[in-house]
């Protein structure tokens, strides 16, 4: 069991959370659960550390954030061993989470689960403090925002876990975001490819590398309330899944920006040492396009995407390497994505017709365009971005009943 932030952000909060966790095992469960920071304390604690330091040491960085998440655990095994169950709080390290030693967006490398066997064992509840570990030499790590989902799917991998719950604010995975579209389908069914597409494409609810992780290691996800009983949604493979629409669900990001590179030599190898400089200082680039100059001997166009929080490290990134080859760097923060995902547009032919006629009926520019077998991206401009995501979830109609069904394997959308 994983409970986000807002499920544990106050004393009653928590203790309901508490009651939560004894309830499955009252029920015969035997039980790990994963806790986020309480609230908004990760934001306050990184508004804390630029208060002091314009650029914290990262590694410093990942020694202050990890508190949070430890001092939930620590409260609720309090509540917990109150309610007459014996609980034991541990942190990353304790439970065993080893990571690379990339501070704040490290990766799960190993995770050694004996001491959380044994607590299960004593009969013991287990509380682990998400979001962290402990790098391979030695020090406390972060695993990047949102990463005490990832916490929970690893852990629920190595104990061989029945079910990987993870409770939250909202009542599932829903078709739009439902404070943009208020009709939007919570969603009973997900499979991996298409919430690996939603996550990466701003579907905020489970972090994008705890899916890649349930994916690899066939960890079986229920994203439910914790407010509120009943099913979520399940995220399993897609073998599991009994119906396939056409079109899953609309997502979007406004926290895009683009970068332009003007005069880009048009050699070999150019585009590989633009993209070296900026994975060497950590910016995961998206969207890429590159136009090959028409005159023989001119430059190159290149315009990407990163996420805004990464354009400072793009901008510094790419600036040795930008005076050396007498680029131009250009850059545009207020850019927003919208994206469809649906499992079932793999053998359909006219869904980017009609996502690109949707939004040029709206008068919405696309900027840039991408796509995957199962999605379909378009940049606009940010201010645009709720309503291209209201046009597309009615065109293709993600309400409700009226929902179009791909005919398994080979129907043909009309
Ligand atoms: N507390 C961390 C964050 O706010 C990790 C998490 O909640 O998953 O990003
Ligand atoms: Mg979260």
């Amino acid at each position: 069991m994983k409970f986000g932030g807002t499920s544990v952000a106050d004393a009653e909060r928590l203790r309901r959370a508490a009651q939560r966790i004894v309830a499955k095992r009252e029920a015969g469960n035997r039980v790990v659960a994963v806790l986020s920071a309480r609230g908004r304390t990760t934001d306050f604690l990184i508004a804390e550390a630029q208060e002091i330091s314009p650029n914290p040491d990262p590694r410093e960085m990942d020694m202050l954030l990890s508190t949070g998440e430890r001092q939930s655990c620590a409260l609720c095994a309090m509540a917990i061993n109150d309610l007459g169950h014996r609980a034991i709080s541990l942190t990353g390290s304790q439970a065993g989470i080893v990571t690379d030693t990339s501070h704040t967006k490290a990766r799960i490398v190993e995770v050694r689960a004996d001491r959380i066997h044994d607590a299960l064992d004593e009969d013991s509840i287990v509380l682990v403090a998400g979001f962290q570990g402990v790098s391979t030499t030695k020090d406390v790590t972060t695993l990047g925002r949102g990463g005490s989902d990832t916490t929970a799917v690893a852990l629920a991998a190595a104990i061989g876990a029945d079910i990987c719950e993870i409770y939250t604010d909202v009542a599932g995975v829903f078709s739009a975001d439902p404070r943009i579209v208020p009709g939007a389908r919570k969603l009973p069914v997900v499979s991996f490819e298409e919430m690996l597409e939603m996550s990466a494409s701003g579907a905020g609810v489970l972090q994008l590398r705890s899916v890649e992780y349930a994916r690899n290691h066939g960890v079986r996800i229920h994203c439910r309330s914790s407010f509120e009983d009943g099913p979520g949604t399940v995220v399993v493979g897609e073998e599991e899944t009994v119906e396939q629409p056409l079109i899953t669900a609309v997502t979007h990001s406004t926290e895009e920006a683009r970068v332009t590179l003007k005069g880009v030599p048009d050699t070999p190898g150019a585009a590989g040492r633009i993209a070296t400089v900026l994975a060497e200082g950590n910016v995961n680039i998206d969207m890429i396009i590159q136009n090959e100059p028409v005159t023989e001997g001119d430059r190159a166009d290149m315009s990407f995407t990163v996420p805004r929080s990464d354009l400072g490290d793009a901008r510094a990134a790419l600036a040795p390497l930008a005076a050396e080859l007498g680029i131009e760097v250009h850059t545009d923060e207020a850019m927003g994505k919208v994206s469809i995902v649906g499992a079932g547009m793999r053998s359909h032919p006219g869904v980017a017709a009609k996502v690109f006629s949707t939004l040029g009926d709206e008068e919405i520019n696309i900027e840039m365009i991408s796509t995957s077998p199962i999605k379909i991206s378009c940049v606009i401009a940010g201010d645009r971005v709720p309503g291209a995501v209201q046009a597309l979830h009615a065109a293709f109609a993600l309400s409700g009943s009226e929902t179009i069904q791909a005919e398994k394997p080979f129907g043909r959308f009309t």
